[in-house]
């Protein structure tokens, strides 16, 4: 036997990848292989803009491999079922994967390592392949996690992070191995009309363009909504076509303050996957309960419902959630004052918010989408779990003459200026002529029953 097994899991990239390097040691044969995963599928966590990207990322790694000699194999059912199928065909002894932070994740490499034991072959599983730090790594005296980012980040900062490895130059794939046909995304229905596209091409191009001309006013202009002025990188770091080492050793070379901001969100990122690791039921399950009695779907259906669309009559809430359908992506800023608008002024369970998130979010990734949800709902991790984001103030800041929400609600497009932040503030004709809703609450009602129900009256 001298073959190999790479399972691709969110790591769908050739350039610094610990697993295929380990599987072509000594010049061994590999079976490049995805596994399109019953169990995801049935988890619910398969959506048609990742469904998309991933088909992407899946044709990109293929034409990578097929330029090295070699080809990707997908095949599709249960993942360790697969995989041990697959190394039978092959005679490989071993295989190699990602290390992953998901509760799922863990149990399928549990139930991976002992399938292929049973059958004489290893599982090699590696890590700093889909973070930059390994989750567990970093502990304060008195616990297996951080629960508070700055100490956090502050390890974080002074860790040594391994060489970036470069893409192999040739990959032999043994005779004989099926493969189904690779998925496209051209079949896929309700796809949202300005996704973007995926695979490890499009990722280093953008990731290189992002350090050439953008990383730099990062600190500056993360936060302007209209400007737009992040990287977007992070469906490529979701979906492992970059390497979270590769870009936080590339960044930092650029150096300056934008790379170091940006940096530091890197390490956001790496926080919340050592969280998950540690709290598996953080995806489902307050992680500091304060015992809230949210509405629900059966309670605030219309709210919720009015969220949903963008149609709370509150501008800038309303231009971020169709950013969301619209490109399945949404800006950071946009993020924080929607979940808190749902969370904290319709004190709806931030449950329901995560879920539509992930329903459209080409990025949607278990860690960072629930335990930012959790954040921004005060179970989480915010050390002021009460605050509460004014929309009004906050568009105001953000979004200070209003391009933003012009971009997003074409109602209000004639309205000029901050004026767009406060529709219901126009006078006569004005006013009458926007077929623009209502606000669906009043902000200061919405304050006094998250206050009443946090008990700080
Ligand atoms: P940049 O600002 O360019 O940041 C670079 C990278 O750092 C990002 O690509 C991302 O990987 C990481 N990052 C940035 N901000 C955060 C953060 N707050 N927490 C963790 N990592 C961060 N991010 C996701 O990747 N998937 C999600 O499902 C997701 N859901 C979110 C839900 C809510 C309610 C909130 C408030 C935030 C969520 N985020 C999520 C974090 C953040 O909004 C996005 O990572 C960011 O907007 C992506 O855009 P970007 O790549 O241009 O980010």
């Amino acid at each position: 036997m001298n073959a190999s097994v790479v399972l691709f899991t969110s790591d769908l990239r050739l350039h610094d990848h610990p697993p295929l390097r380990a599987a072509l040691d000594g010049g061994r044969l590999v079976v490049p292989l995805f596994v399109r995963d019953r169990g995801v599928e049935e988890a619910g966590f398969t959506a048609p803009n990742r469904l998309a990207f991933l088909a992407d990322c899946l044709g990109d790694l293929n034409a990578g491999l097929r330029r090295r000699g070699g080809r990707l194999v997908v095949r599709s059912g249960d993942v360790v079922a697969e995989v041990c199928k697959v190394a039978a065909e092959a005679d490989a002894d071993e295989v190699h994967m990602a290390a992953d932070v998901s509760g799922y994740a863990h149990r399928r490499e549990e139930r991976l390592r002992r399938a292929l034991e049973a059958d004489g072959r290893r599982l090699h599983v590696h890590d700093t392949v889909t973070t930059a730090v390994v989750p567990g790594a970093l502990t304060p005296a008195s616990s297996d996690h951080f629960a508070v980012f700055t100490p956090y980040f502050r390890q974080w900062s002074r860790q040594r992070l391994r060489d970036t490895l470069g893409a192999p130059r040739a990959v032999r794939v043994p005779d004989g191995i099926g493969s189904e046909a690779l998925p496209s995304r051209d079949a896929l229905p309700q796809l949202s009309p300005a996704l973007a596209a995926g695979g490890e091409t499009e990722g280093r191009r953008r990731l290189a363009a992002w350090l050439r001309a953008g990383v730099a006013g990062y600190e500056d202009q993360h936060d302007d909504l209209a400007g737009d002025a992040t990287s977007r990188l992070s469906p490529h770091l979701h979906f492992g076509t970059l390497s979270p080492v590769e870009v936080v050793h590339r960044a930092r070379n650029t150096g300056g303050p934008g790379a170091e901001a940006f940096v530091r969100q890197l390490a956001w990122r790496d926080f919340h996957r050592q969280l998950l690791a540690a709290r598996p039921h953080a995806a489902d399950a307050d992680y500091r309960t304060k015992h809230d009695r949210w509405r629900t779907e059966r309670t605030a259906g219309e709210d919720i419902e009015a969220w949903r669309e963008g149609r709370t009559g509150y501008p800038i809430v309303d231009a971020a959630m169709r950013q969301l359908r619209h490109e399945g992506w949404m800006h950071n800023r946009g993020r924080l004052l929607t979940a808190s608008f749902l969370t904290k002024t319709l004190y709806v369970d931030w449950r329901v918010g995560a879920r539509h998130f992930l329903r459209f979010l080409v990025d949607g990734d278990l860690a960072n989408n629930q335990l930012n949800w959790q954040w921004v709902a005060g179970t989480g991790t915010d050390t002021r779990p009460n605050r509460v984001l004014n929309p009004v103030t906050q568009a105001k800041r953000y979004d200070p003459d209003g391009a933003y929400v012009r971009r997003w609600v074409p109602e209000l497009e004639d309205v000029e200026g901050p004026a767009v932040h406060e529709p219901w503030k126009l006078r006569g004709l004005d006013r009458a002529a926007l077929d623009y809703p209502d606000p669906v609450v009043d902000l200061s009602e919405g304050l006094a029953r998250f206050r009443r129900a946090r008990g700080k009256d």
